[in-house]
């Protein structure tokens, strides 16, 4: 069954062609920390992401390798992108925006992203 998700207005969904995920990055850097996401990479092929051109707006800073893009609406992040160690494009899907997803059953992987 895809995974599914989106941000609290709606105007930004995704579509995920994987089983549920069961484990998440957690990062403790500065935008990380305070956004509070629960992060899952992917391949621009897994996805679906169906928002209006206008309805994200983009947020990069320091190296500005990720795209920490959200919704211009409601200001949640259901989902990212940006460029991996190997120059291939990479999508990061918010698992808090995850439909129906147990948050708390997740295995949660801390990166040092702070101290990275
Ligand atoms: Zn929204």
């Amino acid at each position: 069954m895809p995974v599914t998700g989106s941000c609290h207005c709606g105007a930004v969904a995704y579509t995920l062609d994987e089983e549920m995920p069961t484990g998440a990055m957690a990062c403790n850097c500065s935008i990380c920390q305070r956004r509070g996401y629960l992060l899952h990479f992917t391949t621009p092929e897994a996805v679906i992401i169906e928002a209006a051109d206008d309805a994200m707006t983009d947020y990069s800073f320091g190296r500005g390798v990720i795209r920490h893009q959200f919704c211009r609406t409601c200001g949640c992040a259901p989902v990212g992108g940006g460029t991996g160690p190997d120059g291939k494009e990479v999508i990061v899907i918010n698992l808090r925006c995850t439909d129906g997803i147990d948050l708390d059953a997740l295995q949660i992987q801390h990166y040092d992203g702070a101290g990275a």
